[in-house]
Formats: C-alpha cells, sequence, structure tokens
C-alpha cells in the first residue's frame, strides 16, 4: 500500500498515480489489481467516482453506444435494463466494479489534480494537487479524459442575466424548470437528449441552434427479462451477442465513412427529418449542409418530434447579446426567458492546457504540444517517462465503443507498468521517432477523411484544424497495435542492479 511520510508533509509515496476514476482511471486501478499489484493511489476530485458518467445527471442522460458494448469486456453486465442505457445506470455500474474489484480504498477523494513534474534524478513523478498534498509515484497514469471541462460560450452581456444559468455538465437540479421560459444554447449529444425531456415541462423553450447535427433514430428500447435471464445463466451467449454488435459498429465504420455509403446514410437521416419533422421551415433549418460523420452522428427518435411542439421556437439567427431577462438574436428579436441553459460542449483539443506537466529537463507538455497534443499511440509523449495517458490524443471514435480503446490501451500500460512495479525499469521513454512516424501515419490518413473534408467545424479538430481526437480507422487495428508493447519503441532505463 502506498505510504504517507508524515501527516505534516501531506505526501503520499507509491508506485503509481492514477487520476480520475471514470472508466479509464477504474479500469486502470482494476487491471493493476488483477495483475497483483497494489502499491498505487487513485485521485479523484469529486466526492465520488465515475467520471464522466458521475457529472452528467442532466435529464435524459443515457449512453448513444449500446449497452452491450459500453462496459469492460472483463465485466459484462447482463443485467442492463435497456439497449442504450441510462447515466444512472451506467454510474451504478462503475459503482458496482468498484467494488468487486475491491479498489475503492486505493482513491483519494476530494483531490484535485493540478499538475506533475518528472524528477530525473529520482526518476518519479512529484503530482501537485490543489489542496498542497504531494504524491510522488514510478510512474503517472492519467484517466481524464476529454470531455469533463464544461465549455462556456462567451455571449455579450450574459454576466447581468438575472435569470438562471447552467451548463448540461453541471445541471442544477434544484432550478425548477416546470412553467419557466427557457434558452437552451447548442444542438450537439447533450442537448439532444435533454430537450425532450425539458419540453414537456417548460413554459417555452428556445432552442439555439448554429449547426444542425445529422441524427438517426436510436434503437433502443428494453432488454427483456427473459434474455437478462439467459445472459446470467449462459454467460456465454451474451459474449457472442457482444462479439455481434461490435463486428456490427465497426461496420458503421464502412457505412459512414465510405463517400458513397456516407451518401445513402445522408439519405435515410434526410428521409427520417421528412417523416418526423411537421414544419417545412424547421425541416430545412434541421437539415445540414456538410456531410455526415464529419461532426458525431447522433442517435435520438424524441428529438425531432420535440421540434413539433407548441411550446418549442428553434432560433437559427444566432445570440448578439443577452440582457438582464431576455436573449437577442442577430436579427434584433428579444426572447423573453427565465433561464439559459448551455448544451455547449467542452475543452476537448485544449483540455490539458490548465495542467502544469514537465517532462525531462524541463520541458512542459504545453510546449510539447504547441503545434497540437500528440501522443504514441495516444499513450506515451517523448520526453515524458513513464506518464501515459488513456484516451488520450487521436483515440476517440465516432463509430465504436470508446470502452474497447480504453481497455486495449489498459493492456498496453499494465505491460509498461509491471516492469516498473516489480523494481525492473526504471524508465520507459517513447522515442521521439516512434512517435512522430505513428503520428505522421495517422495524420496522413485522417487528412482527407471525413472529419477534416466533410464541410463543418467540430471540436475534433484543434485551432489549426488539424484532427487531434479521432483514430482513423478500425478499433481492431487499434487493438493489433496496442496488444503488444515492443520494447524497441522506448528507450528503457533498467532499474539500478537489473
Ligand atoms: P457538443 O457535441 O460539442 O455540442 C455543442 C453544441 O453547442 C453544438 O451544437 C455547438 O454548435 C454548440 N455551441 C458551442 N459553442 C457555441 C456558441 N458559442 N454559440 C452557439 N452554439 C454553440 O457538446 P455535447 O452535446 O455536450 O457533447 C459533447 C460530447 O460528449 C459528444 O460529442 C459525445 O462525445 C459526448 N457525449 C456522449 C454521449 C453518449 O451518449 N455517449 C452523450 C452526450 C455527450 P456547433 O456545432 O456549431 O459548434
Amino acid at each position: 500500500m502506498a505510504q504517507r511520510q508524515s501527516k505534516d508533509q501531506r505526501s503520499y509515496r507509491t508506485s503509481v498515480v492514477i487520476v480520475g476514476t471514470g472508466f479509464s482511471g477504474l479500469g486502470m486501478a482494476i487491471k493493476l489489481k488483477q495483475a497483483g499489484i497494489e502499491d498505487f493511489i487513485v485521485l479523484e476530485k469529486a466526492a465520488d467516482l465515475g467520471g464522466t458518467w458521475r457529472d452528467n445527471t442532466y435529464p435524459g442522460c443515457a449512453c448513444d453506444v449500446p449497452s452491450l458494448m459500453y462496459s469492460f469486456s472483463f465485466e459484462q453486465n447482463p443485467n442492463w435494463s435497456r439497449m442504450f442505457a441510462r447515466q444512472g445506470e451506467i454510474s451504478d455500474y462503475l459503482q458496482h466494479c468498484a467494488d468487486k474489484y475491491r479498489v475503492r480504498d486505493h482513491i483519494h477523494y476530494g483531490v484535485e489534480f493540478t499538475g506533475a513534474e518528472y524528477d530525473e534524478a529520482t526518476q518519479t513523478w512529484r503530482v501537485s494537487t490543489a489542496d498542497g498534498t504531494e504524491y510522488v509515484g514510478k510512474a503517472l497514469v492519467s484517466g481524464v479524459g476529454a470531455l469533463h471541462i464544461p465549455s462556456y460560450p462567451e455571449l455579450p452581456g450574459v454576466q447581468d442575466f438575472e435569470g438562471e444559468v447552467f451548463h448540461s455538465a453541471e445541471w442544477n437540479h434544484d432550478f425548477d424548470l416546470a412553467g419557466k421560459r427557457v434558452a437552451v444554447i447548442g444542438t450537439g449529444a447533450s442537448a439532444i437528449q435533454f430537450v425532450p425531456q425539458i419540453a414537456k415541462k417548460v413554459a417555452k423553450l428556445h432552442l439555439f441552434q448554429r449547426t444542425p447535427p445529422w441524427i438517426q433514430p436510436k434503437p433502443d428500447r428494453p432488454v427483456p427479462e427473459a434474455l437478462q435471464r439467459l445472459f446470467r445463466r449462459v454467460p456465454l451467449v451474451q459474449r457472442a451477442a457482444r462479439a455481434a454488435l461490435y463486428w456490427t459498429l465497426e461496420a458503421r465504420y464502412f457505412a459512414v465513412f465510405n463517400k458513397h455509403l456516407g451518401k445513402l446514410s445522408e439519405h435515410l437521416s434526410k428521409r427520417y427529418i421528412r417523416k418526423a419533422v411537421k414544419d417545412p421551415e424547421v425541416r430545412a433549418a434541421v437539415t445540414p449542409d456538410y456531410s455526415m460523420g464529419c461532426k458525431r452522428i447522433l442517435l435520438s427518435s424524441d428529438y425531432y418530434p420535440a421540434l413539433n411542439r407548441s411550446n418549442v421556437d428553434l432560433v437559427t439567427s444566432g445570440v448578439a447579446e443577452v440582457r438582464k431577462n431576455s436573449v437577442v438574436t442577430g436579427d434584433g428579436q428579444e426572447h423573453p426567458v427565465d433561464a439559459i441553459i448551455y448544451g455547449t460542449g467542452f475543452h476537448v483539443t485544449d483540455a490539458f492546457d490548465h495542467l502544469t506537466i514537465v517532462g525531462r529537463d524541463g520541458r512542459k507538455l504545453q510546449d510539447a504540444w504547441r503545434n497540437g497534443m500528440e501522443a504514441y499511440l495516444g499513450v506515451a509523449v517523448s520526453g515524458f517517462p513513464n506518464l501515459f495517458f488513456l484516451l488520450g490524443p487521436n483515440t476517440g471514435l465516432g463509430h465504436n465503443s470508446v470502452v474497447f480503446m480504453i481497455e486495449s490501451q489498459l493492456n498496453y500500460v499494465l505491460s509498461a507498468l509491471r516492469g516498473i512495479c516489480r523494481g525492473k525499469v526504471a524508465q520507459l521513454d517513447v522515442r521521439q521517432s516512434v512517435q512522430d512516424d505513428f503520428n505522421s501515419e495517422i495524420q496522413s490518413e485522417l487528412g482527407d477523411a471525413v472529419w477534416s473534408a466533410g464541410g463543418c467545424r467540430s471540436w475534433y479538430l484543434d485551432e489549426n484544424g488539424v484532427n487531434r481526437t479521432i483514430w482513423p480507422g478500425f478499433t481492431w487495428k487499434y487493438w493489433l497495435r496496442t496488444r503488444k508493447l515492443d520494447p524497441a519503441d522506448f528507450e528503457i532505463t533498467a532499474a539500478r542492479g537489473r
């Protein structure tokens, strides 16, 4: 177990410091436990575990990846009640994992990671936290993900607004929306889930759309009790169903990212719009003018019907100004509102900017990433030994479950941590040439892909228009590449005496 140096020093020493308790951080902790490694600490800024599935509690919050695939392969859940699990059930699943694999005792709650500095003399990371407690570890694993820092739009005059303002990821459940006039800014993955829910309650909903998303119907329904029973009794059946689903989702890659099949998908979505949206003006406004897949494709069967409600007003003229009790659009129209809800997403390509991470020779991560964030396999950055990112650059997905990517990374990182924790390896630093070759390869694949060439602007791209978030291919290819850590990719320093 980790050692506290002294009560006053507020300093802990351990082999591995993990940051975050979402699928990534929790998964890493479980993998270490399974490998018989007990000397690690998990830092969690909140009072409970669960990451994004703890934070996002907005009405209607649910996964848009089928539940069967949205779980660890080693801990499949036969009890999912729906094809697409809702937030509470996923959060419960993570709690269950923490209990079953006994990782709770390793978690330090209320500890906010602020940065880390590599000490080359001792080959350790000195991890700093908001309350001043220091953690010293031989290795550092970031499980912070990219979708956790809410992005607030800069709306002129919003500081003078007298009503309620909150972000979808920080939902104010104490504010009763019943009978209120509400402005929702944004029509992304989160908004299309909560809009149908709140539309039923509010007096008036002004929905401010900047760019319409491509939406397909969500084939969600309850999982019959008999099927859940079968999964419980014969786990092999669930494994087979999951495998079939995995390959179906992989096939989505063709359907969306192949130009011809993409056109067919667009045609089907447009047909869905014609069927689901009654008003021709609204229909035109929600029809995207860019290629499907350029932004995340969304699934919903209740979003378009919500736009048909008489109390919902789709506004496309853009927010010009916020006044004390209203939002004014570019065309000068004033929309009186009691609350503004931001469904404006997260800081993604700049998610690490607020952290001070200093590697070898005093080099800052921000400097290493000055021209855009990149890592080898999304996991390791040259000059930052023994630091591993989970769901790091270019490992996000548009067509399958990120939990699959996380698990591939967990196995890869574990093979590095084994050597470090067992005292064989002191330092592992990915070779710059290996990292460069890898990134040239993926950027050349991404170059003319739909995310860059599809005619839209999305959070997949950084400020220079380079895709720093998406894995450009099938997930099984990523799995193949991360199945075994090749020591030749790293400069490895053996531990003394080895
Ligand atoms: P998002 O997809 O980034 O959507 C943000 C929305 O806000 C977009 O419609 C965007 O318009 C709009 N917006 C941003 N800044 C604006 C501004 N200044 N003025 C007006 N509109 C503005 O964010 P999100 O809906 O929170 O979802 C983020 C990600 O979280 C998703 O893509 C997904 O990966 C994840 N998520 C997943 C699930 C799931 O089921 N697995 C559910 C929810 C969220 P533009 O399109 O014009 O930029």
